[in-house]
């Protein structure tokens, strides 16, 4: 992940807002990375400006560190530096390029949840069970994977569970599209995830 410090800036997408056609629509793709992730790093930026102290700090490493700031500032940071880590996070793990899981992602998946399609239904039971705004995560502890649901900008950054993939499930990062149908987007993420972005952060995560 590029662009880790302060002062955060948004970096271009690595494909095109209409790249997702037809599972996510180019317009949801467009207000999602321009004005959703945007505002997060502004305020993330506005945050810091007071605090100096805080500016050499990584984007992981406020995430993980917001409970020792001052009390006023709690909430900005988990909020913000969560909105941002997540969204990132979200948007590296889509890809156009049709792929399926492979090498020892796949056989670690294979092993956990005894088919590749057992693992989508148990994924996506998680995403749905997020109740309000949140995500749902691949994790994994060392090799062991564990699927994670997450409410609001809460994140793993830093954390034992490395994250592995995730879905964004507010509503807005499918709303235009698939109104109030939450299964309906999640059955299209699985079209266009990234397995590559996930097989490197698996390979990351064991030790
Ligand atoms: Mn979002």
């Amino acid at each position: 992940m590029q662009n880790r410090y302060y002062p955060f800036v948004n970096m271009p997408l690595p494909y095109e807002y209409s790249a997702l056609e037809p599972y996510i629509d180019e317009k949801t793709m467009y207000l999602h990375h321009n004005r959703h992730l945007q505002n997060y790093i502004d305020k993330l930026n506005e945050t810091l400006e007071k605090f100096p102290g805080l500016q050499r700090l990584s984007l992981e490493q406020l995430i993980c560190s917001a409970a020792k700031f001052p009390r006023e500032i709690h909430s900005a940071i988990t909020d913000n530096a969560g909105g941002v880590y997540n969204h990132r996070f979200f948007f590296e793990g889509l890809s156009h390029c049709k792929s399926n899981p492979s090498g020892k992602l796949l056989c670690a998946i294979e092993k956990q949840y005894k088919s590749t399609d057992n693992f989508y239904s148990e994924f996506k039971s998680a995403a749905l069970s997020v109740f309000g705004s949140g995500y749902a995560w691949l994790t994994s502890n060392n090799g062991t994977l564990k699927i994670i649901a997450s409410a609001n900008q809460n994140s793993f950054a830093g954390g034992i569970f490395r994250p592995i993939l995730t879905i964004d499930v507010w509503e807005h990062a499918y709303y235009l599209k698939h109104y109030n149908m939450r299964a309906d987007y999640i059955d299209d993420w699985f079209n266009i995830i990234n397995w590559k972005f996930a097989e490197e952060n698996f390979e990351k995560s064991i030790y």
